[in-house]
């Protein structure tokens, strides 16, 4: 199974190719057709898997369809500003084709930022996450041991029942898979 077998529309599928990416890493194959399918995932990978592509890829053609509401559609949380810049870049550059827009903590179709950061914001400037569909903790078991644990308790909160979760971390320690049990409905569990 490579990248044309997964059913992407030509935006997406051309964002790949521009990157350069000719097959899809281990995790790409295995999370990408279960986020398709809209499935929320606990995804075991580290940093260098391709885990970033693994949720954006299906980020992008879930966000396809318009959307007649104001707001952000897609969540992505990360635990330090250097990753969530570097995310940033790559949700640019991989989805080129797609005409979503991407803002760093506020604003936009898909909102990339600290757990910190963001619930200032959401206090602060009353931002609604009532719109988002599409939400991702990545490195997971960073945010917690950064101390964000009561952070994303209150941003799931906010969030709406519908939404898609996916949660990406290196490691699964148990307070995680207590969250992730609260956070996320019946979650496939993918590892390597
Ligand atoms: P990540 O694990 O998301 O930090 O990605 C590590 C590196 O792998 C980044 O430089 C990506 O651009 C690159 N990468 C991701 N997916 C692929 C792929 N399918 N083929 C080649 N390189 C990839």
């Amino acid at each position: 199974g490579g990248f044309q077998s997964m059913g992407l529309s030509y935006p997406v599928f051309k964002g790949v190719m521009k990157k350069g990416y000719k097959v899809p890493t281990p995790i790409q194959r295995k999370t990408i057709p279960v986020i398709l399918d809209g499935k929320d995932v606990v995804a075991m990978a580290r940093t260098g898997s391709g885990k970033t592509a693994a949720f954006l890829v299906p980020m992008f053609e879930k966000l396809k369809a318009p959307q007649a509401q104001t707001g952000a559609r897609a969540l992505i949380l990360t635990p330090t500003r250097e990753l969530a810049l570097q995310t940033m870049k790559f949700t640019k550059e991989l989805g080129k084709f797609t005409g979503l827009k991407t803002a760093l903590i506020l604003g936009g179709d898909r909102i990339i930022g600290t757990p910190g950061r963001l619930m200032h914001v959401v206090m602060d400037m009353n931002l609604k996450l009532q719109s988002v569909e599409y939400v991702v903790f990545d490195e997971a078991d960073r945010l917690f041991e950064m101390g964000f644990a009561d952070q994303l308790q209150e941003i799931i909160r906010r969030l709406p029942d519908n939404r898609q979760t996916l949660l990406f971390s290196a490691t699964l320690p148990k307070l995680l898979v207590e969250f992730a049990r609260a956070g996320l409905t019946e979650p496939v569990l993918i590892r390597l």
